[in-house]
């Protein structure tokens, strides 16, 4: 099915930037979508009206068959970040799991779900360690864990690997893939700067034109995967 439809999407903040200009663009289950562009092109912007989090001001807007806002009640859409949002004097165990906390999910429940999705990104033995003592690679992998708690069937990732070393940077693509692999339905958009990063993750690559932010151009990128 159709997760996310813009139809002539455009985006001006009230203080008059015109941040994006008639976006079309149709994103089907399962797909790994990269927006790649110069920094100010309304990547995040873009990302931000998916998430039901701003308004776009011209176009129609469909996200899991609904308009934004109520795509965000249904807790299907997760996001990741660059800058970790995790609580620091919380340990992993209940970092991934205050989602499900704050949904007031039964204890059973949340642990059961914290461990399979620790156990994703390879952290099934850190529970109880808090997010202090982990490195940088290590706490995006329990901000990807906590993503993907509620089983999201859309993940944004906006510019998730900026700040990690090369090493770190590729172990983590390969594993994202991995996940993305193991369950085809979920659809991942992922902002990223680095164009290799762009064609080695996706199966499209969304390139956007200096603000105004347009599509100059979708890449089909073959894969190897079936
Ligand atoms: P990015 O890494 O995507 O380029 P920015 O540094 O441009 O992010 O923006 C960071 C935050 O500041 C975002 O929440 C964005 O909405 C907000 N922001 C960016 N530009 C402006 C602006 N001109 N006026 C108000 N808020 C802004
Ligand atoms: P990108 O993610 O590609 O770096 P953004 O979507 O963050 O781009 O920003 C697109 C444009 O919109 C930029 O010119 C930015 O300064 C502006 N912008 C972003 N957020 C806001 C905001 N809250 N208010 C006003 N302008 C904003």
């Amino acid at each position: 099915g159709l997760l996310v439809g813009m139809e002539q999407i455009g985006k001006i903040y009230p203080n008059g930037t015109v941040a994006v200009q008639n976006v079309n663009l149709r994103v089907g289950e399962g797909e790994f979508l990269c927006f790649v562009g110069p920094s100010g092109c309304g990547k995040s912007t873009i990302f931000n009206m998916i998430a039901g989090l701003t308004g776009h001001t011209s176009g129609r807007l469909s996200v899991l068959g609904t308009t934004p806002k109520e795509a965000r009640k249904m807790n299907e859409i997760a996001f990741v970040f660059q800058e970790h949002t995790l609580l620091p004097w919380s340990k992993l165990i209940d970092n991934v799991t205050m989602p499900l906390t704050l949904r007031g999910v039964p204890k059973k429940e949340r642990i059961r779900e914290g461990e399979r999705v620790l156990e994703l990104v390879g952290l099934k033995d850190y529970l109880k360690v808090l997010p202090r003592q982990l490195s940088g690679g290590m706490k995006m992998r329990v901000s990807i864990a906590r993503a993907l708690i509620s089983r999201p069937k859309l993940l944004l990732m906006d510019e998730p690997f900026g700040a990690l070393d090369e090493i770190t940077r590729q172990s983590l693509q390969d594993e994202l893939l991995n996940i993305w692999r193991q369950d085809r339905k979920m659809t991942v958009l992922f902002i990223t700067h680095n164009v290799f990063e762009a064609a080695f993750l996706s199966t499209r690559v969304v390139v956007m034109t200096p603000r105004p932010g347009k599509i100059a151009d979708i890449l089909e990128i073959p894969t190897p995967f079936p």
